[in-house]
């Protein structure tokens, strides 16, 4: 088992619950436990401003996929919530799943490349990390910690559990 990171994100039809959906589905992935998930947190979105804010978390899994069928898995689910591929980047989506760290690999594969490309810049990945796995390494062999304190908080507001 190796123990993965997931950044979720939605910014369409009823985020939050899209989010609690994809956090069933990974708890249910094959040869694999989800360990625990962040908060939820809103985030203004990247890309193209004209869309609405996003919903974004990380959850720790543990896994024995292979990343590969790791990602297979993960654009599965996607499918499933009806994440429509555009030509537009960035765009509205029900659902995103990217795997920001797999163990301490480092994979540069055509279809993947972990650790996630921009997980550094983004403060909607970073914040929900922290807050899962603050004593984090990361496989530059940086703590975490360093990450965040190049990377403000600015933009992302940390959501109210549910009732
Ligand atoms: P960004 O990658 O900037 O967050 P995005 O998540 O919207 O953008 P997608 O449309 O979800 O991008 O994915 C585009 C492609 O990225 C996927 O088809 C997948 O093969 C590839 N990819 C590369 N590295 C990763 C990764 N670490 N996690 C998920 N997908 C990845
Ligand atoms: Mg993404
Ligand atoms: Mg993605």
């Amino acid at each position: 088992m190796e123990r993965v990171y997931i950044g979720l994100g939605s910014n369409l039809a009823e985020p939050a619950e899209q989010l609690r959906r994809a956090l069933t589905a990974l708890a249910a992935l094959p040869a694999s436990q989800l360990v625990r998930h962040s908060s939820l947190y809103a985030s203004a979105p990247l890309g193209p401003p004209d869309q609405p804010r996003y919903v974004n978390a990380v959850a720790a899994l543990d896994t024995g996929l292979a990343p590969l069928e790791l990602l297979d898995a993960l654009q599965r689910i996607e499918q499933e919530q009806g994440r429509q591929r555009k030509a537009e980047r960035w765009g509205p989506r029900t659902l995103d799943l990217d795997i920001l760290l797999f163990g301490s690999r480092i994979i540069d594969e055509p279809r993947l490349t972990v650790p996630h490309y921009h997980m550094h810049a983004r403060a909607f990945v970073l914040y929900p990390l922290a807050e899962i796995a603050e004593d984090l390494v990361m496989p530059d062999g940086r703590p975490l910690v360093d990450w965040l304190a190049a990377c403000p908080f600015a933009g992302l507001e940390r959501l109210p559990a549910p009732a």
